[in-house]
């Protein structure tokens, strides 16, 4: 029989692939999708009006982005021809499968992982190995060498902290990985800064040009709503990447907002102690009540109950809403939370304490 998709003419390795779903649902406390629940400084979003009344909104931007990549370079201490920017790192990835991976490409995820890890190289047409964590969610590394010697994937791609784990993949695992890959290794480091800076494996790019950390300003940015995203690597895989660009991609609103936040840098970043003080207490808490929870570097905490289903009803009618996964293997009595505000943890702790 012929499916309405394929009469359309959709490619047919896309006719599997199901579309990114995640409840946009509203709540008085959103704690499902790992956001910050505060707006940026205001002396920020003022400097951000006052600028976009003066730009040339009917001209395109500048292309290359000069002065957001320069900024961006000051921060990092990285050189600026090894930084690549885009509308959040999803398109950072997007980029990455489109340069490296593709049809005849394999690439090779540990999960249970951010799912977007296994849609953006199957929307390239890349063909993808999903491999499990142990039992425990952990990462396993000779496990994982184990499967890359064994499938000899064109990319492979680590998420630390992972989402929705929380744990950080140390850098002797990743240098594990870099030696035995046959192509590149991308660490996802959108919640590194929650981590702190000794759990980035950056510091391993220049023995291993094959290496790509990828970031964004999202979360600890602040910035979820803007779409900024950007990855570290050796100045090699910047020039293929140039190959896939859409000219103008980062628009005249975008460059003006990541500028603003790289000027506002330190004032931007100073509650992620905070949230990560918040992260620790919802574990604490958890645990008092019984629960298992799963240690979290990141803004989240993930932690298992009996019937998630009927604890997600019970939260999202006190109007808090988490994260579930109905039908994630291995997730199946999981819940993730988004760590944020004291109220937040508050609210929440009070609930599951009612729940239970
Ligand atoms: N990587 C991970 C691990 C994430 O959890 C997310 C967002 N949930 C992203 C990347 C995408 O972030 P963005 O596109 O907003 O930069």
């Amino acid at each position: 029989m012929t499916t309405p998709e394929a009469r359309l003419g959709v490619r047919t390795d896309l006719i599997g692939v199901t579309p990114y779903t995640s409840p946009q649902q509203s709540a008085r406390y959103r704690m499902n999708t790992n956001e910050s629940p505060y707006a940026p400084p205001e002396r920020m979003v003022d400097e951000i009006v006052e600028e976009i009344k003066e730009v040339a909104l009917n001209r395109y931007p500048d292309r290359d982005a000069g002065e957001l990549y320069d900024l961006l370079s000051q921060h990092l201490e990285w050189p600026r021809s090894g930084l690549w920017i885009a509308n959040g790192s999803n398109e950072v990835l997007m980029h990455l499968f489109l340069a490296f991976g593709g049809p005849g490409r394999t690439s090779l995820t540990f999960e249970p992982s951010y799912s977007l890890h296994t849609l953006i190289p199957s929307i390239a047409g890349t063909a993808t190995v999903q491999t499990m964590r142990t039992h425990d969610l952990s990462f396993d590394v000779e496990a994982a060498v184990g499967v890359v010697r064994e499938q000899q994937p064109d990319i492979i791609i680590v998420c630390s902290p992972n989402n929705p784990t929380g744990d950080v993949t140390p850098r002797s695992a990743v240098r594990a990985l870099l030696e035995e890959s046959p192509g590149l290794v991308i660490v996802d480091e959108a919640y590194g800064d929650f981590a702190g800076d000794d759990a980035s494996a950056r510091s391993l790019i220049k023995d291993h040009p094959n290496l790509v950390i990828t970031k964004t300003f999202s979360k600890a940015w602040r910035l979820a709503g803007v779409r900024i995203g950007y990855l570290m690597a050796h100045e090699d895989v910047i020039s293929d990447l140039m190959r896939v660009r859409l000219p103008y991609h980062l628009s005249v609103p975008t460059q003006v907002v990541g500028r603003a936040a790289l000027r506002h840098a330190g004032e931007t970043l100073r509650f992620v102690h905070a949230i990560c003080e918040e992260r620790d207490r919802i574990a604490i808490e958890l645990q008092a009540l019984g629960l298992k929870t799963y240690p979290s570097q990141a803004n989240f905490v993930l932690f298992e109950v009996d019937d998630p289903e009927e604890t997600w009803g019970e939260l999202i009618h006190r109007d808090i809403l988490v994260r579930a996964y109905p039908s994630v293997p291995r997730l199946e009595h999981c819940l993730r939370v988004t760590a944020g505000l004291a109220e937040e943890t508050e609210a929440f702790i009070g609930a599951m304490r009612e729940i239970a």
